[in-house]
């Protein structure tokens, strides 16, 4: 099949290789000429495992190009995936800019029937929108195709999103034409071989599908951070209950660890537009109000850790040096979108202390953010050199057994902040360190 992938960000990327890698024709187009250059040698833009040598090996056998030329990429395809970003507006609700852009443009440069498919994530109604937009375009250029809209929202999680897109839980798939319907099931069937998981539903649900996904994954988050809160005061232990809640199967056992909040370029994004929706409504969307307002409190969680321990001794946090293991709002991927590092990085600075850190994939993401305010080192321990504290901000594989000999060693005061719960309590204690981590006092 002939495909179009409009947006080559995390989800285009990534939804553009796998098609390719399946046997399909693929045309990435975006706007950033910077990124089609790198694309177009082979470099991936992002961080991703297993992401670089399906790119390679795709470019090679010349199933998957990239251009800036998106009047060519729609002229030679049947399929145009719109995979732009929505990012939240100052009112919490999803731009539709880019993903309405695009749709005048495929108006613009449709040759003949096309299949659009949104797989950005956009709140409902939007198909309609689109449809809307390219027919007043198609009208204005006097042409009858027929463009035939398709919802099909991406429920990749970046840093596993190759082994998503190819061995996906679902495929939501929305829309009325019953041979776009058709298309679609085809191009995604070699994903499913063991069962079908392909659920067809109208445009409306399959765009609302997604928003209800992150909003209840965010809400278990928030859940779990609230009742960590709780167990630090009543002195129980979150690990605990974790487990004990989790082996209820109506329940279950993932997605239950407290931390320091959700980040990332979805949650905080899409429960904000939900909340929007049901504003929108006059339907106060309750429940993730809250979610997000407890998620607001559990960034700043690890600083008010930081100072009380500073204040029960008398002392400041100006002036202080802290080791930051980990800065991507979680890890395998170099994304920093609305990370949690940023929020306490950033009060760290303006309480006057200075900030050493290391992420394995996110430091050149990290420059962008912070330029020379805070300093980085080329590995884990060298952070340590002459540091008050170590902070352990994202669970990166590097960071779960260390050799702790070395950071007695080389931190100037035996003091970690575990923003994960990586460690084991009882043995950082004995270890003699000051540890603090998260629902586990
Ligand atoms: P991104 O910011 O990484 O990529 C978007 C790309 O679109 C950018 O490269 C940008 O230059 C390009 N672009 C913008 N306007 C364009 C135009 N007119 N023509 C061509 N290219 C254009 O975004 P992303 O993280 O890939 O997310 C895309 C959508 O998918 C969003 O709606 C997001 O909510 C959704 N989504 C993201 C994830 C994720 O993990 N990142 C997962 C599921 C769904």
């Amino acid at each position: 099949m002939k495909i179009a992938v409009v947006g080559t960000g995390y989800v285009g990327l990534v939804a553009g290789t796998c098609f390719a890698d399946i046997g399909n024709h693929v045309t990435c187009v975006d706007i950033d000429e910077r990124k089609i250059e790198k694309l177009l040698k082979g470099i991936p833009i992002i961080y991703e495992p297993g992401l670089e040598p399906l790119l390679v090996r795709n470019i090679k056998e010349k199933r998957i190009e990239f251009t800036t030329n998106i009047q060519e990429a729609i002229e030679n395809c049947e399929v145009i995936f719109i995979a732009v970003g929505t990012p939240p507006g100052e009112d919490g609700s999803a731009d539709l800019q880019y993903v309405l852009t695009v749709a005048k443009e495929i108006g613009s440069f449709m040759n003949s029937d096309k299949i659009v498919v949104n797989k950005s994530t956009v709140p409902v109604g939007t198909a309609d929108l689109v449809a809307k937009e390219l027919k007043m375009v198609l009208k204005s250029r006097n042409v009858e195709w027929e463009a035939e809209i398709i919802s099909n929202p991406e429920f990749l999680k970046e840093g596993a999103a190759i082994d998503d897109f190819m061995s996906p839980d679902r495929i939501i798939i929305g829309g009325k034409s019953e041979h776009a319907l058709k298309v679609m099931s085809k191009l995604y069937s070699p994903f499913l071989r063991t069962n079908n998981r392909i659920y067809m539903m109208d445009n409306k649900s399959a765009e609302l599908t997604k928003y209800a996904a992150n909003a209840m994954l965010a809400t278990k988050i928030s859940f779990m951070n609230e009742l960590a809160l709780l167990c630090d005061e009543v002195d129980a232990d979150i690990d605990l209950v974790r487990v004990g809640i989790g082996s209820d199967s109506r329940i279950g056992h993932k997605f239950l660890f407290p931390g320091i909040g959700y980040g990332g370029s979805c949650f905080p994004k899409d429960v904000k537009a939900l909340i929007h929706m049901g504003r929108q409504r006059e339907l106060p969307m309750r429940i993730l109000e809250s979610v997000e307002d407890v998620n607001a409190g559990q960034k700043r969680l690890l600083f008010k850790k930081i100072q009380k321990h500073y204040s029960e001794r008398n002392e400041s946090i100006e002036g202080k040096r802290f080791a930051v293991w980990g800065l991507a709002f979680k890890p395998r991927t170099d994304d920093m979108r609305e990370a949690p590092s940023i929020v306490m990085i950033n009060m760290l600075l303006e309480a006057g202390a200075s900030v050493v850190a290391y992420d394995p994939v996110a430091m050149d993401n990290c420059r962008e953010i912070w330029g020379d305010k805070i300093s980085f080192s080329p590995d884990s321990y060298t952070t340590l050199d002459n540091a008050d504290a170590l902070i352990v901000h994202t669970e990166w594989n590097d960071f779960r057994i260390p050799d702790f000999d070395q950071i007695r060693q080389r931190l100037k005061h035996q003091v970690v902040f575990d923003g994960r719960n990586l460690y084991n309590t009882k043995e950082m204690l004995q270890m003699g360190f000051d540890y603090y981590s998260i629902g586990r006092s």
